[in-house]
């Protein structure tokens, strides 16, 4: 059981972190959590998020970019862990256009195959 900060009773994520939610853990530290993707788009689908309800990366500022920045850190880690040495993207959807379903920031993790050269 994690602690969110600024935690939304409403939002999925938060509610997976805090374990209301059960999830597949592949890594978790004192800043972030990440799991399976219920619906995975690739041999590998992981979702890296900040243990802080910040809505999207289009709210990033100085006050709560550290959050973020922790994630990028564990990707490599988890990236290693999970064997992608051929590579992987990152993907971090932000509104209606990019198809954000999820109001928690999230960055996904896509790889064990070759992915599409096509981005949008
Ligand atoms: P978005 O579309 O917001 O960028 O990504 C949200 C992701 O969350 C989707 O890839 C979706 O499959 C995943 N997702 C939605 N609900 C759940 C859930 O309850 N558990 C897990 N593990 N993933 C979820
Ligand atoms: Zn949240």
């Amino acid at each position: 059981m994690s602690i969110v900060i600024n935690a939304d009773p409403d939002c999925l994520f938060c509610n997976i972190i805090e374990g209301k939610i059960p999830s597949t853990k592949v890594y978790e530290d004192d800043h972030c959590y990440a799991f399976r993707d219920i619906a995975p788009q690739a041999p590998t689908h992981i979702l890296v998020i900040p243990k802080e309800h910040i809505p999207s990366a289009d709210v990033l500022d100085e006050g709560n970019s550290a959050a973020a920045a922790h994630c990028l850190e564990a990707i490599p880690k988890i990236a290693r862990a999970e064997g992608l040495e051929n590579g992987y993207r990152i993907i971090s959807n932000v509104g209606p256009d990019a198809g954000q379903t999820v109001k928690h920031l999230h960055f996904h993790i896509l790889g064990g195959r070759r992915l599409p050269d096509q981005m949008a």
